[in-house]
């Protein structure tokens, strides 16, 4: 038999790139983009509608399930159906687990608890006044709470009363979460220098004309590029009442900062969203930003695929920092899929950096992004002078780490009661510990990396799998005793070393196993802020962001620690990170230092860095990757083949190689290889790495040759489309 039906097809947060068709019954309302449950296998999931469609149904041949129920939360909107779907295929991830990063737990889109709120009521006051005509204007169509729309308006709560008495306003109970506060966009801004001005002027000019458009805004470190892409969400806010804003920021580290600049600004405190965003906090934002009522979200990558429902300006702060990009899961960038996102909503998206990646830059002179450039720190602050301590003129004695010259200049800075910044990525005590008896250099458990000692904790850790044990007390290979030393500087060592050089000195360490909840971090930020740290010895948590207006020396104790390996963007990163760490110096009125140190000045990186001049590296570095028709000229992807044990793993690498579909020639396969991490967590690893032109279709060729691979259940292969990892 057939009847005419509706179906709709249903799309899971499952490993599953396709939606699944249903029935709907009859006197169930559905949308596309529709939050539903209903049954999949044995048990009932929750799923987005992807399309409904009406069509013929065969009651018996096909046995179509029906939809079970609809949840009463705003359907996902046509823009971020059309991004998970294209971050689907980008990634080679599929849709379904796409939408597993998209969906909240299952409560959040139940609703919140009942709660008293006003909404606008059928009647209009006869008598109107200005007050009342405030309260009115403000109202729109959404629940708000009586002191809450009293302070919105600027007006007393006997008002308010005054218009529910009248039937101008209703009461009602709603099942609303606690509301964010409204930003005000004109609450309080600084006043821009003229270059500023200008600068902002093009953004807003921008976001007026509400469509997708990508602006790099390239400006010094201090230039001021937070205040002016603040304007710019001032007018995305101005705009619309429903517009909303996302900021994405690469550390969580920076979020504090952002988020009290943010509440001055605008007199409210946006949304924040990152992993210690836990719980009924989760959920409320999540909830808050499908309804629209949160319209600044703060976060970190995973913001981009929250459920916004008017999204209208997107700022990508600290563009070039390499922890955008996601490397569990779904593997995929934050930058690059937020510009994918901002054209599907048809908003502005500035990219903002003191160090651009050549990907940005490549993409600014070519046109394809606008450029807006702010060259100079306002007022009489300066951007610090930047000079080498070459170690091999300089070494430091054994077991020491900080040169001659460079403990000079902290006791320099010291007795001005100015303060020191030490940036040395590397967290813990030590980053290798042997075996003085018999050579053992202690590695993880199953796992190709050394382990790290803490001296703070008495462990040994391995920061690529999180392993931890007690320091042994005995060498585990010839049970040597006492005959364990620690080989290398850690952040940890250094402190140590600053308490030999200056007794007297204040010193605090800042890095990820010390500083770890965002209040510590605030914490440690505002101490140093307040002048009461004088030597603060930081890893890349340190480097990035923060304003400390009385520190005027940065020592890099290791300048050349990121050039060396196989990483494509060794030499990027290095130039990047050490311009982002001496931009820390001298952001008020008090000139400053940054001291490198380094056994390489005459490196092509560190001697931009010291000649101040970005566009003679930029353009070095983007012949190199021209040539070898790397990224920005070229597409890259990498596979990650990992088994039980390393023979498998071998042949599972060479079985997958020899299936590479055949193209016109424009694709490019190197490996398999063993890589640096060969063994981790036990299983066994191989990697190839795979070139294209930019023209290709490197996702969808990639794709084509996972399926072509029967993978047995020892065997995982990774597809990295787009890598940044080559370890
Ligand atoms: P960036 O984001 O480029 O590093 P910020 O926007 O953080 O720069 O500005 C650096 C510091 O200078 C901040 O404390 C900021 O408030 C201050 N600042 C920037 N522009 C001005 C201005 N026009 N007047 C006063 N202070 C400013």
């Amino acid at each position: 038999m057939m009847n005419r039906g509706l179906l709709a097809k249903v799309l899971f947060e499952i490993p599953v790139a396709k939606p699944f068709d249903y029935l709907v019954p009859e006197g169930l309302v559905l949308e596309t983009g529709s939050y539903v449950l209903a049954p999949l296998g044995k048990r009932m999931a929750v799923g987005v509608v992807w399309k409904i469609e009406e069509a013929e149904i065969q009651s018996k041949s096909r046995r179509l399930k029906y939809v079970s129920s609809v949840f009463p939360t705003r359907p996902m909107g046509d823009d971020q159906r059309k991004f998970i779907d294209f971050v689907g295929k980008y990634s080679c991830a599929g849709a379904g687990r796409v939408l597993r990063m998209c969906l909240p737990a299952a409560d959040a889109l139940a609703p919140a608890a009942d709660m008293p709120v006003i909404i606008a009521g059928k009647n209009t006051p006869k008598q109107m006044t200005k007050a009342r005509q405030k309260v009115l204007d403000k109202i729109g169509n959404r629940a708000w709470r009586v002191t809450e729309l009293a302070k919105a308006a600027g007006v007393s709560g006997s008002v308010i009363q005054g218009l529910i008495k009248l039937g101008a306003l209703q009461r009602t109970l709603q099942q609303v979460d606690e509301n964010f506060a409204t930003p005000d966009p004109d609450r309080q801004s600084v006043e821009l220098t003229p270059s500023q001005q200008e600068t902002a002027n093009e953004l807003v000019g921008k976001v007026m004309q509400q469509c997708f458009s990508t602006i790099l805004l390239d400006g010094i470190t201090g230039s001021g590029k937070t205040e002016v892409y603040f304007e710019a969400v001032a007018e995305a806010l101005r705009q619309h009442p429903d517009n909303q804003v996302l900021i994405l920021l690469p550390e969580i580290a920076l979020t504090q900062d952002i988020l009290d600049r943010f509440a001055k600004r605008f007199g409210a405190q946006p949304a924040e969203w990152h992993s210690d965003v836990i719980g009924r906090q989760r959920q409320r934002v999540w909830r808050q930003v499908a309804s629209g009522q949160a319209r600044i979200v703060v976060g970190a990558r995973s913001a981009l695929f929250l459920p916004f429902a008017k999204l209208s300006l997107i700022v990508v702060d600290e563009e070039h920092d390499s922890s955008f990009k996601q490397e569990e899961g779904v593997l995929y960038h934050a930058r690059d899929m937020a510009v994918v996102r901002a054209s599907m909503a048809g908003c502005l998206i500035v990219l903002a950096s003191a160090t651009p990646s050549l990907e940005t830059l490549h993409n600014a002179k070519s046109g394809r992004y606008g450029h807006l450039a702010l060259q100079n720190r306002p007022g009489s602050s300066r951007l610090p002078m930047i000079g080498a301590i070459d170690l091999k003129q300089h070494p430091p004695i054994a077991g020491r780490w900080i040169s001659e010259p460079l403990r000079k200049a902290m006791e320099n800075t010291l007795a001005q009661n100015q303060q020191v910044l030490l940036y040395l990525n590397r967290r813990g005590y030590a980053p290798l510990t042997i075996c003085r008896a018999c050579g053992e250099r202690i590695k993880s458990p199953n796992t190709d990396s050394y382990l790290v000692e803490h001296k703070f904790s008495g462990r040994l850790v391995c920061h690529l799998t999180g392993f931890s044990m007690a320091k042994p007390a005995i060498c585990p290979a010839c049970k040597a005793e006492n005959s364990l030393h620690p080989v290398g500087p850690g952040v940890e060592r250094l402190a140590e070393e600053i308490s030999i050089l200056f007794p007297e000195a204040v010193c605090e360490v800042f890095s990820s196993d010390i500083t770890k909840t965002p209040e510590q971090i605030r914490n440690l930020i505002s101490r140093m802020q307040a002048g009461l740290i004088d030597v603060l010895i930081g890893t890349q948590m340190a480097a990035k962001g923060h304003n400390f207006p009385n520190l005027t020396l940065v020592g890099v104790v290791d300048a050349d620690m990121g050039l060396g390996g196989a990483d494509l963007r060794a030499a990027e990163r290095t130039y990047q990170t050490l311009t982002q760490v001496a931009g820390r110096a001298g952001r008020s009125h008090l000139e400053g230092i940054a001291l490198l140190q380094t056994h390489q000045p005459e490196h092509e990186a560190i001697d931009a860095l010291l000649a101040r001049d970005r566009q003679r590296y930029v353009d070095a570095e983007l012949g190199l990757r021209e040539q070898m028709g790397f990224p920005p000229f070229g597409r890259l992807a990498a596979v990650i083949v990992s088994a039980s044990s390393e023979k498998i793993a071998h042949q599972a690498a060479l079985d997958f190689a020899a299936l590479a579909p055949a193209t016109a020639g424009d694709i490019e396969i190197w490996g398999p290889s063993e890589p640096i991490f060969a063994v981790v967590r036990g299983r066994w690893r191989r990697r190839l790495l795979v070139r294209s032109s930019k023209k290709t279709d490197l996702s969808g060729y990639m794709l084509d040759w996972r399926n072509k691979y029967r993978a047995g259940n020892k065997v995982q292969i990774k597809l990295d489309i787009d890598p940044y990892s080559f370890l």
